[in-house]
């Protein structure tokens, strides 16, 4: 597993989803279309402006490491070299980032650039294989562990294939494959190319899992590099939860009680009408609701 995951695995880590900008355009895109293309900030769906408030948030997530994302988060490459340098500076070497991007942008200077601010780790999501040289020189001239993330689904099977054969020819440090998703930003993309949600995989593309497992028999035997899956009920009944909950704990007032979902219950008496109202709430700084108030009491005293 990449180091970037083992950290993810626990809830550890934070998204930094850094801008929505991207200059890639993927049918399989499952970037909701309100972020999507639009420079908007966010930090585990936290809006934020500046570095010093994304430094906030991880620090009351309880957070040991952070993956930036988008969007492609090299569109706005200066302000992630900034943001890498000043989350480094702040929680030590230690603190793990790795980011994701197609590479359109990564020319060698950003790359040194990020390795210089102390990014650890980059992965690729070459949206084109000329994209590759891309990751090709960010092994040769950085110390940043170098791997592709690509979704995987029927009708990709050989092209992730050779995905992977290549990043083997270039002794990349992994190839990591998630499930494809299916989801309303990108549904009419799929239905219109002949794919289907999965009947028993929620939010997925049928047919995507087990591809995912034919393509990692087929590597056992055919390169060195290691490939790993990431199937989407993990990233959200784990990695997701993990977070919640680890934010939740940290961050817990008096009127609230934790789920194990990470999520909250949390009671207040409304004034002036002398009720006692529960609500469960996401554990953001404004308690993002999840489902409307419902009275359960009364608190006129
Ligand atoms: S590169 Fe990523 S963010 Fe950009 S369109 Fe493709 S899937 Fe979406």
């Amino acid at each position: 597993m990449a180091k970037g995951c083992e950290l993810c695995f626990t809830g550890a880590k934070s998204v930094i989803f850094i801008t929505g900008l991207c200059d890639d355009g993927c049918y399989y895109c499952p970037v909701s279309r309100d972020r999507l293309n639009r420079d908007v900030f966010y930090v585990n769906e936290v809006p934020v402006s500046t570095v010093s408030e994304v430094i906030l948030e991880l620090a009351r997530s309880g957070s040991r490491g952070a993956s930036i994302t988008g969007g492609d988060p090299l569109v706005r490459s200066d302000r992630t070299v900034k943001l890498v340098r000043a989350v480094k500076e702040h929680f030590g070497g230690n603190f793990h980032i790795h980011l994701y991007t197609s590479g359109r942008y990564a020319t060698i200077d950003v790359l040194r650039a990020l390795d210089k601010a102390g990014l650890d780790e980059i992965r690729f999501h070459p949206t084109r294989a000329e994209f590759l040289s891309r990751a090709k020189a960010a092994k040769e001239n950085t110390s940043m562990a170098v791997g592709i993330e690509v979704p995987v689904a029927p009708h990709i099977e050989e092209w992730v294939k050779d995905i992977i054969m290549r990043a083997n020819s270039l002794s990349l440090d992994f190839v990591n494959l998630n499930e494809m998703e299916f989801v309303e930003p990108n549904a009419r993309a799929l239905l219109a190319r002949g794919l289907r949600e999965s009947p028993t995989r929620p939010f997925t593309v049928k047919g995507s899992l087990e591809t995912a497992i034919r393509i990692i028999s087929w590597a056992k035997e055919s390169v060195e590099i290691p490939v790993h899956f990431c199937p989407a009920t993990f990233k959200d009944n784990i990695q997701t939860r993990n977070r919640l909950v680890i934010a939740s704990l940290r961050d817990l007032r008096w009127n609230e009680e934790p789920l194990a979902s990470g999520t909250l219950l949390e009671y207040s008496c409304i004034a002036g009408k002398g009720v006692l109202v529960k609500r469960e709430v996401y554990p953001t700084p404004n308690r993002r609701p999840i489902v409307a108030e419902e009275v359960v009491g009364d608190c006129s005293d």
